[in-house]
């Protein structure tokens, strides 16, 4: 933060919204020399950010062809982007490689065992036997061929965690509790934000606020929210499960102290946030088909978080029509996938440089604002 010479406090720039893409934005900023503030209409972490599963996918099968290149360069990121925020935030992160046990849907077969054999470096995939592997898992049941992807996962809520406390140790300013109801502009350029107690000057605006970017004004960027319901069990036998399991029906992702993470639904319900009863027993069901050991585990929780959509399911990254705003969002399903090289990219274009990534096909441009 800095005082102008009318006395107003002023920053170089301000992000809307402390998910994972706001605060990991902000550590690249800070890491640059700027004054950074984030404002953030709740609690920063609260939202999709702490709702995820944290699987780190980068498959090619199951990532979208123009994201490619992001999401493997992120993924490789990733041991480095959270051994940072351990020693940082001295909260560990539970990064975890053990590896993903896909079941693929049928239609995906034969492309998977095309990129199993074709040395394929997206993705070090190869037909595994799934039960040998991970011996709780139902035999014969699913009666499916199971590849093996060597992928990582971590724990979103300990990183967002992490990624606060790291922003507020590298002296990130927060503004937590009000929102952003516009982004000002004066002279063709951004100025500042404004929420309904004050105004915040900075000359560079980054909209971050995820299913909710597209109600600041005045760009309505169209962005949605995409509901994933999600329960945690936790089982008596210690150490259940060693990889993730993912499958069309559910996916299950085990944390290192012995809780798995159930997951999710796709749902366009707007910003209805509840989670309800027949979907979360439902998705225990299929976790309970897929590994019958956990019909002995507790449901320790269960909640729902709102992914910010688009509408081709690509973010949107780079600066807007207007110079000095830019806009990072719409990570949809990939968000804590994509954070560290979003950080990297955005920090880079807000900074004034060329990324080291061709974002063109996120570009805000591509939408009529
Ligand atoms: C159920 C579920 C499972 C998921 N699983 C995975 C996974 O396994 N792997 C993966 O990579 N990704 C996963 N994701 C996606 C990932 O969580 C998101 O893409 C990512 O968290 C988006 O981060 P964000 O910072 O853009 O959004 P958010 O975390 O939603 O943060 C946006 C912030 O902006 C704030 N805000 C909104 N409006 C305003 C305003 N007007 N003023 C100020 N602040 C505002 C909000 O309060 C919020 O804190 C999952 C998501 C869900 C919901």
């Amino acid at each position: 933060m800095r005082v102008n010479n009318r006395g107003a406090k002023t920053w170089d720039v301000i992000i809307v919204g402390g998910g994972i893409i706001g605060l990991s934005l902000a550590i690249a900023l800070r890491k640059r020399g700027a004054k950074v503030l984030i404002v953030e209409r709740g609690e920063p972490g609260r939202e999709a950010s702490s709702a995820a599963g944290g699987m780190l996918v980068d498959c090619a099968i199951e990532t979208q062809p123009a994201l490619q290149t992001l999401a493997t360069a992120s993924a490789r990121m990733y041991p480095e982007f959270a051994h940072e925020l351990e020693i940082e935030s001295d909260t560990k992160v539970d990064l975890r490689d053990k590896g993903t046990i896909l079941f693929p849907p049928a239609t995906c077969l034969r492309s998977i065992a095309c990129l199993a054999h074709s040395g394929s470096r997206t993705a070090a995939l190869f037909p595994a036997r799934s039960a040998e592997l991970e011996p709780a898992l139902a035999e014969p049941n699913p009666v499916r061929e199971a590849f093996y992807l060597k992928e990582r996962s971590i724990d979103p809520r300990a990183l967002t965690a992490a990624a606060i406390k790291t922003a507020k140790n590298r002296g990130v300013d927060f503004s937590s509790g009000d929102p952003v109801t516009s982004v000002d502009f004066r002279d063709g350029r951004a100025a500042g934000v404004t929420t309904p107690k004050t105004f915040f000057r900075a000359p560079k605006i980054v909209n971050g606020a995820g299913a909710w970017s597209g109600q600041i004004a005045p760009h309505a960027f169209p962005t949605r929210p995409v509901k994933g319901q999600m329960l945690c069990l936790v089982s008596p036998a210690r150490e259940l499960l060693k990889h993730v399991i993912r499958s069309p029906e559910v996916y299950l992702v085990p944390r290192s102290d012995g809780r798995i993470v159930v997951g999710s639904t796709i749902e366009e319900s707007g910003f209805d946030k509840r989670t309800d009863a027949a979907t979360i027993q439902r998705l225990h069901r299929a976790a309970i088909a897929m590994v019958p050991e956990l019909r002995n585990a507790k449901i320790l929780e269960d909640w729902a978080g709102l992914r910010p959509g688009t509408p081709d399911a690509l973010p949107i990254l780079g600066e807007t029509a207007t110079p000095g705003y830019y806009v990072a969002t719409g990570h949809f399903r990939d968000g804590i996938l994509l954070a560290p090289i979003t950080a990297r990219t955005m920090a880079q274009i807000v900074s004034g440089e060329a990324p080291d990534y061709d974002l063109t096909a996120f570009s805000p441009h591509r939408f009529t604002l």
